[in-house]
């Protein structure tokens, strides 16, 4: 059976119905929000190339450095430029201190705390200070008028402890050029350049403006672009980075791929006892007398690390579709945006639009379990409330909640109209009602025709303030109460009856609340569970009386 019922399903389209309501500001947002996502699609697939598979490259760098300096003698680039253990990156000297003519012999250690003593005492036989230059020997000795201290086992005489000279050296390094070759490689493209064209004139010289693609720069040029000053760079060191980023473009309509220099310094110059890009190094020598001898350089320089990124990227029929996919969905975002409105005006009880509370009514149903509600609907009220039973006061008084999925009843300005101008056919009717006192009213009563009752079910009245009552209006005389308009409704339930014949008045009272329910209700899909009011139950009873004047109550009697 299920089978069956799922097979009967799976034949049938599902559509969603929608909600179609005039609104400006609805439509105003719905658009704008419409603009602002063709603006981010523009944007993504023109700018962004979201319909391009994307790939990272790999790179290789080689470096040359030429020039030559003068200063005391000649240095040239096996001299100044040292290689570097990292990779990509490469060391130009730029201030020296130099100690010549080191020997291996003792002598006393250069006055560093540890290192000051008074007595031999002061020093211990075989220590090596990590700080220090050597290793002790257990004496104290002389180091110059001011300061004694242990005597060590070293390359002697000990280089100074000094700031590195000012100007700097080899400040005219500023004018080295280095030529730096990249090669990159995308894999899944299969596609290889590099930053050197065959149509490159080889003795240019880097220019942000003039010659951006050149890929010979002058060291001073690069200190410059990254906003330092390479005279007062020189004197200490530091560390430049040389950033080459590579944005390609694979497709076949519109390729280019080429290299975008930019320079910054990566070390940071404003901390305090900032001590620059220094390292020592030595250079051995031996004497006849086989001696050996050493030069140590404490040389200060900048390192310069090529840092290569960048990105290429070609059109991929996978990521267009993923692309056009996920905007598509954006589109929804408008109508998820006011939706999102709406609930929270749902939700909150601040203010009361008449357009919102329609369309809400309109889209929220709310399934109610029948036998647990009942259906009120007060005359000066213009929604129809729902009460849950069992009831524990008067259903009057009873707490209700609007009644979301039905339609609004208007306020009828002709219900307050006066009842004097009747037709001749409503005066016996009238009659009968102003038989009725109302001295007698109950508290629940707010229109003063409504008949005490122990239920609480039948303690409900036709208005929720004071007023006129429903029954007084001529309306309730025509629509209700008159014998014409209820011999129509018997015809209009069967069109062959005769109603020539003596109706019994508990099918006139039926047909009546019937009457009553259709005109307060709207509908007779509560015909069940709505309430008719104390005082009109009262006047259809009292028009349309059981013999002996008994009823069963509640329901169509
Ligand atoms: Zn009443
Ligand atoms: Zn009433």
């Amino acid at each position: 059976m299920v089978a069956h019922g799922l097979m009967k399903r799976l034949g049938n389209y599902n559509s969603p119905k929608l909600i179609s309501f005039p609104s400006v500001s609805c439509v105003s947002v719905k658009f704008i929000m419409y603009l602002g996502v063709v603006a981010y699609i523009c944007y993504a697939f023109i700018v962004q190339k979201r319909y391009q598979e994307k790939e990272e490259l790999t790179s290789a760098v080689r470096i040359n450095l030429k020039g030559v300096a003068y200063a005391d003698r000649i240095w040239d680039a096996a001299e100044y430029t040292m290689p570097m253990q990292s990779r990509d990156s490469f060391f130009v000297m730029t201030n020296i201190i130099k100690t010549e003519n080191q020997l291996q012999q003792t002598c006393p250690e250069y006055p560093i705390d540890k290192a000051i003593c008074s007595s031999d005492k002061s020093c211990e036989k075989g220590s090596a200070d990590v700080h220090g230059n050597g290793v002790q020997t257990g004496r104290c000795v002389q180091f110059n008028e001011t300061y004694k201290t242990c005597e060590i086992m070293a390359w002697c005489p000990i280089q100074k402890e000094e700031a590195p000279p000012v100007p700097a050296v080899l400040r005219n390094s500023e004018d080295f050029t280095v030529l730096i070759k990249n090669n990159i490689h995308f894999p899944t493209f299969n596609y290889t350049t590099q930053n050197i064209s065959p149509k490159l004139n080889i003795s240019c010289k880097f220019n942000k403006v003039t010659s951006p693609l050149c890929p010979i720069f002058r060291l001073g040029d690069i200190i410059k672009e990254a906003k330092e000053n390479y005279s007062e760079m020189a004197v200490k060191g530091g560390i430049i980075a040389i950033e080459i980023k590579w944005d390609c473009n694979l497709d076949s309509w519109s390729h280019h791929c080429s290299p975008e220099y930019s320079f910054r310094r990566l070390d940071d110059k404003t901390r305090t006892h900032y001590t620059g890009f220094s390292f020592k190094f030595a250079r051995h020598y031996k004497l006849p007398n086989e001696t050996e001898h050493r030069t140590l350089f404490k040389a200060y320089g900048i390192r310069f690390d090529v840092l290569v990124f960048g990105m290429a990227g070609k059109f991929n029929v996978i990521e267009f579709f993923t692309f056009l996919g996920s905007t598509i969905t954006y589109f929804g975002l408008a109508v998820t945006v006011i939706e999102i409105c709406f609930c929270l005006y749902n939700c909150s009880n601040c203010c009361k639009i008449a357009l919102c509370e329609n369309v809400i009514r309109k889209k929220y149903e709310a399934v109610l379990m029948p036998e647990q509600v009942v259906f009120v609907s007060h005359v000066d009220e213009p929604q129809i409330a729902v009460v849950k039973i069992p009831l524990k006061t008067s259903l009057q008084n009873a707490k209700s909640s609007v009644f979301e999925n039905h339609f609004v009843k208007s306020y009828d300005p002709r219900i307050y109209e006066s009842s004097e101008n009747h037709s001749t056919g409503e005066c016996e009717l009238r009659e009968l009602t102003q038989n009725i006192s109302s001295s007698d009213c109950p508290k629940w009563c707010n229109c003063g025709r409504c008949n005490e009752s122990e239920k609480y079910h039948e303690q409900l009245c036709c208005r929720k303030t004071d007023g006129q009552c429903i029954t007084t209006t001529r309306w309730f005389m025509q629509l209700v109460l008159s014998r014409d308009t209820l011999n129509k409704a018997l015809l209009y339930e069967d069109p062959f009856l005769d109603l020539t014949g003596h109706k019994s008045k508990s099918q006139l009272r039926r047909v009546a609340y019937k009457q009553y329910i259709h005109w307060r209700f709207g509908s007779f899909d509560l015909e069940d569970r709505a309430i008719i009011p104390n005082c009109c139950r009262k006047l259809i009873r009292n028009t349309y009386p059981n013999a002996d004047g008994k009823y069963t109550g509640f329901n169509m009697d």
